[in-house]
């Protein structure tokens, strides 16, 4: 049943109604933070009645239900995407003319729900857009973190951290639901004790347990009457606590075993594609899993008693990288300790309910955690995934008979250097589907790092391409361009955005690529005013915009960025500016506060951009600017702002990248390597409408065999420039020796990201890119179609994929995998 959409009255009165009742603020003080909140609460109303229709049709209905575990959702702002999603944006424009406040400024006000790191973080926000959208059953489950992402200030050039207190004005978007609260067991010891049948069962007794209390957001699709919900669960002591050691006299020891319950949702890891191994990262590991799975069984039970049959044809699980894998294990604890199943029918639900989406090759990131500290933590569930080793071990031993070794290699033990879980082995043991996030990826997964589970169980790999959210990607961040498109192909790429591809013939409609760049110019001004506010300094919009913003990290290569800069940087101060193309860079991103060379990198771009600041000469080809606090926000103004996307990693080394999609959708033209969804971007858009260089990944692995940086430098005059001004000190003449261990990194035999290698090539790419930059009409051209053949990597696209083939494959397919 529809709901009826409210007139532009009602959403008045409705924000009229929060302003002076809710919130309780007079008409004399207009404070856009009021406002922000009665227009979030008005709006938020709008939400609840569809979201109780969407629940209760659910009930009805039973379907199939998906569960799309997390340890991130980088969800960023939430108002202009409900307005836009409920289609109340000129409702919204109208509630607000008595306040004298635009709707953007108004929207600016709200802070970005930062609960991730990165790509991955904003890949199961995009992935929530599209479920709710595709009307698909999908609950998100992750952790209300305190703190989110931490908030970056460069002082002096250097990265500095501080507190996101997104919570410090309250949450109007989440709604409290106490009524659901779960009760997480940790440490303890585990018994061994008999049945009244007689059988061995295992009891976890004297644990020390904490609360998950369930805070909901609201999930809208796109003009659809469909609300799905993303449950976030924050961490509360047990009443036993505050009552027992309360009353025994001990006040301040209850206190602080209070803090220390709810220190396990304080603050989200800033390590983007590292594992730290810290206690207080598995046990939000843990909570996160156990909640989420008592939540699913508690649905379950309350309408069917302890009869799980047909359980897995109801339900799957997709497990958003190893982070939530304890969930194998988790569901094996519950359904047979607290629910009394027998080992084998509760692993057959086990492993026909669990997904598992692999979402890196680095071994850096590859997830263990020691078996001690599980021992101490999770001792039940330590003694489960012993039992589901010996049971894998046994089938390793079936298929590779006296193969001690390949043993070894799969076992979800791991014996040196400590004795340690490896999750991902958990995870692909535990799980009826494995898929990686590209085809190059997912290629390397089967050949390399998994190989041999693949040889054992070819049918559970796949691969599912990421994808990006079209509305808040392109429809919501850049309005000149999806009016314009709408106006061309009428407004069903919203929807499907296949259909852009109707926009190809109109590459060589000269009226259509003009104002497809008047477009693109307008939110280069949008884009330079963001960056003079944010750093002072002055982008000029008819300049080209090379813009690489993602987490500062080795892989990703912003060191061969700004030696590229550097290259040009010295090309001026030689006189040789005869060709060249004025280009202002943007670099932005944010460093694990513990990785040392990627906050080395921040300050060496920081120097870099300071020196060209103050060079005269420097200034009329080129500026330079670090953005501090990169966030979804930003993104939004960047990438409509954008010419030319950098995605220049080491070959092998991204997953997929998104970032690379977003920039597509608006038109700008990438310059990258062969490495993850490049690959896709590069076919679909055409290889002459693509800057490509670098080795390739299997050309990476076969130079490492002698890898001889210094050749690389002696062959180019230009690298020996850029080496030469870095060594002689002069972008850190007051602190000299500071960028050494760049030096050394770059130089290194040992580099594994073989920087110096794509050094040259990468500076010819950048040099074609610069020239065609100057033939206006080329350049068009291939923005359009870089636009016009984004259509495939939408998140509808990807979530569809996982519907068809992950989640709703048929329960007879299912089974048979298992
Ligand atoms: C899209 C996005 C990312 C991922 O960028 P990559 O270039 O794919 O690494 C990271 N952070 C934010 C804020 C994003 O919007």
């Amino acid at each position: 049943m529809a709901t009826s959409k409210p007139s532009a009255l009602d959403l008045k009165q409705d924000l009229k109604r929060h302003f002076d009742l809710t919130l309780g603020r007079g008409d004399t003080n207009y404070s856009r933070h009021y406002l922000y909140q009665s227009m979030a609460l008005a709006v938020r109303d709008q939400l609840v009645s569809r979201w109780r229709e969407t629940r209760e049709r659910y009930r009805r209905e039973e379907p199939k239900r998906v569960s799309y575990l997390s340890l991130e959702f980088l969800m960023g702002r939430t108002l202009h995407n409900a307005l836009a999603n409920l289609d109340l944006e000129d409702q919204a424009r109208a509630a607000l003319q008595d306040y004298a406040c635009d709707l953007e400024t108004l929207e600016t006000e709200e802070l970005d729900a930062g609960l991730g790191n990165g790509g991955l973080g904003r890949l199961a926000a995009c992935f929530l857009d599209s479920c709710a959208t595709l009307e698909i059953p999908v609950t998100g489950y992750g952790i209300r973190y305190q703190f989110g992402m931490f908030h970056q200030k460069i002082v002096d050039g250097y990265q500095q951290e501080a507190p996101d207190q997104w919570l410090r004005d309250g949450n109007p978007w989440e709604v409290e639901s106490p009524e659901n609260t779960r009760r997480v067991p940790f440490f303890g010891r585990v018994v061994v004790e008999h049945d009244p049948q007689g059988r061995e069962c295992r009891r976890w007794v004297g644990t020390e347990d904490v609360l998950a209390i369930p805070y909901d957001i609201p999930v809208p699709g796109y003009n659809n009457d469909t609300v799905n919900t993303l449950r976030l669960w924050k961490a509360s002591a047990t009443e036993e606590f505050n009552l027992g050691e309360f009353n025994s006299g001990s006040y301040t020891d209850a206190v602080s075993k209070k803090t220390e319950a709810e220190q396990i949702t304080m603050v989200l890891y800033p390590n983007d594609a590292s594992e730290a191994g810290k206690v207080l990262r598995l046990r939000q590991q843990y909570f996160l899993a156990s909640a989420s799975l008592q939540d699913i069984l508690h649905r379950w039970i309350s309408r069917k008693g302890h009869d799980f049959t047909g359980f897995a044809e109801k339900h799957a699980v997709q497990l958003n990288d190893t982070h939530p894998t304890i969930a194998v294990a988790e569901l094996m604890r519950l359904l047979m300790d607290e629910h009394g199943l027998g080992w084998q029918e509760a692993w057959a639900l086990t492993e026909s309910t669990m997904a598992y989406t692999n979402h890196t090759l680095l071994p850096e990131a590859l997830e263990t955690w020691s078996v001690s500290l599980f021992e101490h933590l999770l001792p039940r569930l330590l003694d489960i995934i012993y039992e589901i080793n010996a049971r894998f071990l046994q089938v390793v031993a079936q298929r590779w008979p006296g193969d001690v070794d390949k043993q070894r290699r799969l076992s979800i033990i791991q014996e040196t250097p400590e004795r340690a879980v490896r999750m991902a082995h958990l995870a692909i043991v535990g799980s009826y589907s494995v898929n990686g996030v590209a085809a190059l990826h997912t290629d390397l997964l089967k050949q390399g790092l998994f190989a041999e589970f693949y040889a054992l169980w070819p049918h559970k790999f796949n691969n599912k391409t990421n994808g990006v959210t079209p509305r808040r990607w392109l429809a919501n961040c850049n309005p000149g361009l999806r009016d314009l498109i709408t106006e061309t192909i009428g407004d069903g790429w919203i929807r499907d955005l296949s259909q852009l591809d109707q926009l190809v013939p109109y590459a060589d409609d000269t009226a259509f690529c003009e104002r497809f760049m008047d477009v693109k110019y307008a939110n280069k001004q949008a884009l330079a005013t963001l960056v003079a506010n944010k750093t002072g300094i002055e982008f000029d919009p008819s300049w080209m915009f090379d813009v690489q913003v993602k987490r500062i990290h080795e892989y990703k290569r912003q060191l061969l960025n700004i030696l590229h800069v550097i290259s040009l940087y010295d090309r001026i101060r030689k006189g040789d500016t005869a060709s060249m193309t004025p280009r202002c860079v943007l670099i932005g991103g944010k460093a694990a506060p513990g990785y040392v060379m990627a906050k080395l990198i921040i300050k060496l771009i920081n120097n870099v951009a300071h020196t060209i600041a103050q060079d005269e000469q420097a200034n009329q080809w080129l500026k330079v600017a670090f953005l501090p606090n990169y966030n979804v926000s930003a993104m939004e103004i960047i990438c409509p702002g954008t010419d030319l996307s950098e995605q220049i990693s080491t070959a092998g080394k991204e997953a997929s990248g998104t970032g690379n999609m977003k920039f597509m959708m608006n038109g700008a033209l990438t310059i990258g390597t062969l490495d993850g969804a490049n690959i896709e971007i590069r076919d679909a858009v055409g290889a002459d409408n693509f800057f490509l260089f670098g080795l390739e990944a299997h050309e990476v692995a076969q130079t490492r065999q002698n890898y001889n940086p210094q050749q690389y430098i002696e062959a180019d005059p230009n690298f020996q420039a850029v080496m030469h001004l870095l060594q002689s000190g002069h972008f850190s003449l007051f602190e000299p020796g500071i960028f050494d261990p760049i030096i050394a990194a770059l130089t290194a035999s040992t580099d594994p990201w073989m920087t110096a290698a794509d050094f040259s090539d990468y500076c010819k790419a950048q040099e074609q890119a610069a020239c065609t930059y100057k033939d206006k009409t080329q350049w068009a051209r291939m923005a359009v179609l870089n636009t016009a053949t984004s259509g495939r990597f939408s998140s509808d696209r990807t979530i569809s994929e996982y519907r068809d083939d992950i989640w709703y494959r048929a329960p007879e397919a299912v089974r048979k995998v298992s």
